[in-house]
């Protein structure tokens, strides 16, 4: 396999006009689509096709894997403290600055699976193990502030390649859905419980399971939109209970098994929120970008978004800056637990 592009170039842009971060990352035009390549790097036998595993399920390498966690070659942020030579942050214009975190790739099967629905069940659930301790592990160093995991299924949804598999990144900043969540929570009552009753009084709780709830957000963005928040008040994913993780592994297909049936073919992503990692202590604020202390609010939840692709993100959307939707929240959700 040919050398990984050089990624020392990633760089943020930020717009002076609406203080919109933009990746810069050249190297990512040279990521492949499944239609390039002979063989599957993410399939079991090629990982000679990656880089070395940060994690793997089960951790005995003796053993053959169900679920690993590699370093992305083509990544959106270089790590500064693995890089071998780190990028001059000097050399950077007004307005842009290196692109420091980490990306990784979360492989959900050692077969070439396309669906998370087709993952074997003790696979599946190691995937989202390996994304807690990966984000428990970066969670503790004092250059990053946040993290989550998302995930792109099918073309539209902006994924290369078919053999199913996440994206974990964690930042230097605290990206803004996370700060205008954060913001949105202020005041004194927890903003997850009013979610949650409002679900439950208005029926758009899809599914539960012992720890978790599945429902239709009171402001979808798209027909089917589903959130999944787990019951007791938590601000970060890397400090749930196995047993939360594997029943968030498994409300995640319960979810998407739904809407599937409800609109086939649907191309969706997801993503997981959580809380910056550390609330009181770290540097001096740099820029606005690091969290004051105590700016989680009291029962605040880390949760996961699943939105399906099922219209376009049109004028409307990028330019207004709103969602238009064409499906009721109250219909969603009972056309996911119709089925
Ligand atoms: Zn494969
Ligand atoms: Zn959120």
């Amino acid at each position: 396999m040919s050398e990984p592009p050089d990624a020392r170039s990633c760089q943020i842009h930020v717009d002076p006009l609406s203080g919109r971060s933009v990746f810069v990352a050249p190297a990512r035009a040279q990521c492949p689509r499944e239609e390039a390549l002979d063989e599957c790097p993410f399939c079991a036998g090629n990982e000679h096709l990656t880089p070395d595993e940060v994690l793997r399920s089960p951790a005995d390498r003796t053993l053959p894997w169900g679920a690993r966690l590699i370093p992305n070659r083509y990544p959106i942020v270089v790590d500064r403290r693995s890089s071998p030579t780190p990028a001059a942050p000097a050399a950077t214009a007004a307005g842009h600055r290196p692109a420091h975190g980490v990306h990784d790739v979360i492989v959900e099967s050692p077969r070439h699976d396309r669906s998370i629905l087709a993952v074997e069940t003790p696979h599946w659930r190691a995937s989202w193990e390996l994304a807690r301790q990966r984000l428990a592990q970066l969670a503790l160093r004092d250059d990053l502030v946040w993290g989550g995991v998302f995930k792109n299924s099918g073309r539209a949804a902006g994924a290369s390649l078919d053999h199913v598999h996440s994206q974990l990144v964690a930042l230097d900043f605290v990206p803004p859905p996370i700060v205008a969540q954060l913001a949105a929570g202020g005041g004194d009552r927890d903003p997850f419980s009013r979610i949650i009753a409002a679900a439950e009084r208005e029926q758009r709780v899809v599914a539960t399971s012992t720890d978790l709830m599945a429902l239709v957000p009171p402001a979808p963005r798209q027909p089917l939109e589903t959130w999944l928040v787990p019951r007791q008040p938590g601000p970060w994913f890397h400090d749930a209970g196995p047993s939360v993780v594997a029943g968030l592994a498994d409300l995640v297909r319960e979810i998407v098994a739904r809407i599937e049936r409800a609109a086939p073919a649907a191309e969706f992503n997801w993503w997981l929120h959580q809380a910056p990692f550390r609330t009181s202590s770290g540097p001096e604020p740099g820029a606005g970008r690091r969290p004051r202390e105590g700016c989680v609010p009291p029962g605040w939840r880390w949760h996961l978004e699943i939105l399906p692709r099922i219209s376009p993100l049109a004028g409307f959307e990028l330019g207004i800056g709103c969602h238009i939707v064409t499906l009721s929240p109250e219909a969603s959700a009972r056309r996911l637990r119709a089925i």
